[in-house]
């Protein structure tokens, strides 16, 4: 079937084989009441757009939790001429595996489109379609921490490790809060906070330190998870290893329904700790200079694994650094920069430090602490303002602009180590300053794993992921988004024009970058919607494995994302 395409129409509320309101209730009682019709909130807004209500919509939309809270909204609304979110017909807001069993058979008898949904913040709009049936795991957010996890059938193979299970439908910070905050551990997971577990690991999934700790799908020991047949199986090294293989990087939404996961646990440093600043150069070439200046700058002192996270190349010649480190003291991190500081100081006519850098570290286990943040006065969260949230309902204020916006380019790019040699370092500063001629140049160093300590580059061989992560120092991200709008809804609406402009731009800033690493590939979850050759750019040589796998357990393509594994079909 995969190959020739499914040949299935899903069926649609208006066609006859939907399924009659008998049918609806049956699996209404199978899974104890939890078949929801999705209440759409964005609806109010399009009956009276003017109105308070939909007013405060539009301030809701920038909750992360507010959204998170909903069936029918995701965390980005759209993408100019790509998407637009919808909401499915019903959801089943499952509590456990039998419940998304139930759902998944009830889709697949009633030919019906099915679609997943954890933290929804799939960029590509994955986690929602109209006229579908949603798998909602929001409510299964149980954490257990185990002394000695064996995953099920690797006794006496398998080394008991510390490890935590996390129920499908929790996010980032509710496992930090849990093991680190609460137990003094570390667990790899993403860097922003609000982002779903299960997605992420699919994804592959990097967190600000991945650069020591490894990917995080690298870290999953055992899931549980719902096939197209229904089973409830365990994925692990020793029992389906070819499933628990695909899950690790193979992308969310193409093999099955995770109900619940189980990672390894590692020791945390004693710090943690960020650098912010930013150098503004006067003229193009003291920016080209300062460029280079930064690459060489990279490669001997910051490309291990202490070092995480981002630095832009504005636009505006502006080196924008907020990286952050894991091991080191503030002292130390404040030597590892000092050359770099001075070498900016001594030109004063040609460069300017926007304000004092801040080099500081934390105590490792106060990073995801809120009331260690809040204490010092220092906003690096913001909160879901609304009654009745959690302490630790928080989100990265630097990750506030990605809340509800439409996104008008996102392009990822994994830059080749073999660019930080002496004999190319030139080259890839001057795609750099091209490239910023354009747009802004992200580079996520953590989202590279070369540099990293050898068994967490071991640890990325072992999943799907391409294999370009591996010897990749950094992922280059170029993205341009606006605020929370949607179609149709004066006053909201997202600005197609301005936005095409932006995408124009994204993709003249990528084609510098490309330039200096043409067969290079982009990160799955953070990626074009409209890459080409996705196959070969999410997952290189290893496509043809997980369309092997895709086959084996999905084989009438019950389960399809866009772009994803079998979706060719
Ligand atoms: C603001 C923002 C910040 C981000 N930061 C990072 C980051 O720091 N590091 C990083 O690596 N990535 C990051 N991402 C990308 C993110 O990891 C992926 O988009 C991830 O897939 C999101 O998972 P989710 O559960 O939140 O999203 P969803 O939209 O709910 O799901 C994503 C995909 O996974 C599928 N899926 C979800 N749950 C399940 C399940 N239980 N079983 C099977 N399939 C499922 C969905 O169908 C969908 O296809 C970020 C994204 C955003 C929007």
């Amino acid at each position: 079937m995969l190959e020739g395409g499914f040949s299935v129409r899903r069926k649609r509320p208006s066609d006859a084989g939907w399924p009659s309101q008998a049918a609806w209730q049956r699996l209404k009682d199978a899974v104890g009441g939890n078949l929801i019709p999705i209440d759409f909130p964005l609806a109010a807004c399009q009956t009276a757009p003017g109105s308070a209500e939909c007013k405060t919509l539009f301030e809701n939309l920038r909750n992360p939790y507010y959204i998170g809270n909903h069936p029918g909204l995701t965390q980005t609304l759209g993408w100019i001429d790509a998407w637009t979110t919808k909401p499915s017909v019903y959801a089943v807001a499952a509590r456990n595996a039998a419940d998304i069993a139930a759902a998944v058979d009830f889709a697949r008898e009633h030919q019906l489109r099915l679609v997943i949904k954890g933290g929804g913040h799939s960029y590509q709009g994955t986690s929602n379609a109209p006229d579908s049936l949603l798998i909602w795991t929001r409510p299964m957010q149980e954490i257990t921490l185990h002394t000695a996890f064996v995953p099920q059938g690797c006794d006496g193979t398998h080394t008991p490790q510390p490890a935590v299970t996390l129920g499908a439908g929790a996010i980032w910070m509710q496992a930090y809060d849990a093991v680190t905050t609460q137990s003094g551990r570390y667990v790899q997971g993403g860097g922003c906070t609000t982002v779903g577990v299960a997605g992420l690991i699919q994804s592959g999934g990097f967190g600000s330190f991945s650069k020591h700790y490894g990917l995080a799908a690298a870290g999953l020991l055992e899931a549980e998870v719902v096939t197209a047949d229904g089973n409830i199986r365990v994925a692990n090294a020793c029992r389906n290893p070819d499933l628990f293989w695909a899950l690790k990087g193979g992308g969310g939404g193409s093999f099955g329904v995770i109900s619940k996961l189980t990672l390894r646990l590692r020791e945390l440093p004693e710090f943690f700790g960020g650098v912010i600043f930013t150098v503004k150069a006067a003229s193009g070439d003291a920016y080209k200079r300062l460029i280079r200046r930064f690459v060489g700058f990279y490669s001997e002192h910051l490309f291990n694994h202490h070092w995480g996270e981002q630095v832009h190349v504005n636009p505006d010649y502006t080196l924008e650094v907020s990286m952050v480190f894991q091991g080191l003291d503030s002292e130390r991190a404040k030597k590892v920069w000092q050359p770099f500081l001075d070498a900016v100081a001594d030109e004063r006519g040609a460069y300017q430090i926007g304000r004092p850098p801040i080099i500081v570290s934390v105590p490792a286990r106060n990073w995801w602490d809120v009331g260690y943040w809040k204490e010092r006065g220092l906003p690096v969260f913001l909160h879901d303002p609304r009654p009745g949230s959690r302490p630790t309902d928080v989100w990265w204020a630097g990750d506030a602009g990605q809340v509800g916006w439409v996104i008008n380019a996102f392009e990822s790019l994994w830059l080749p180590a073999s660019l930080l040699e002496a004999g190319a370092q030139e080259h890839l500063a001057d795609a750099l300053f091209a490239g910023s001629r354009h747009a802004a140049v992200e580079l996520h160093f953590n989202k590279g794993l070369a540099g990293a300590p050898a068994e967490a580059v071991e640890g990325s061989r072992q999943t799907a992921m391409n294999p370009a992560v591996s010897t990749a120092f950094a992922l280059a991200i170029v993205a341009d988004g606006q605020s929370p709008a949607y179609p149709g809804i004066p006053g909201h609406e997202p600005d197609l024009a301005g936005g095409r402009r932006a995408a124009e731009r994204v993709a003249r800033c990528m084609r510098e970058l490309r330039a200096a690493a043409p067969h290079s590939g982009a990160y799955v979850s953070e990626s074009n919607f409209f890459e080409r050759n996705w196959r070969h750019s999410y997952w290189g040589n290893h496509y043809p494995q997980l369309a092997t796998v895709k086959r084996r357990y999905d084989p009438a393509g019950l389960f399809f994302v866009h772009n994803g594994v079998g979706s060719e079909g």
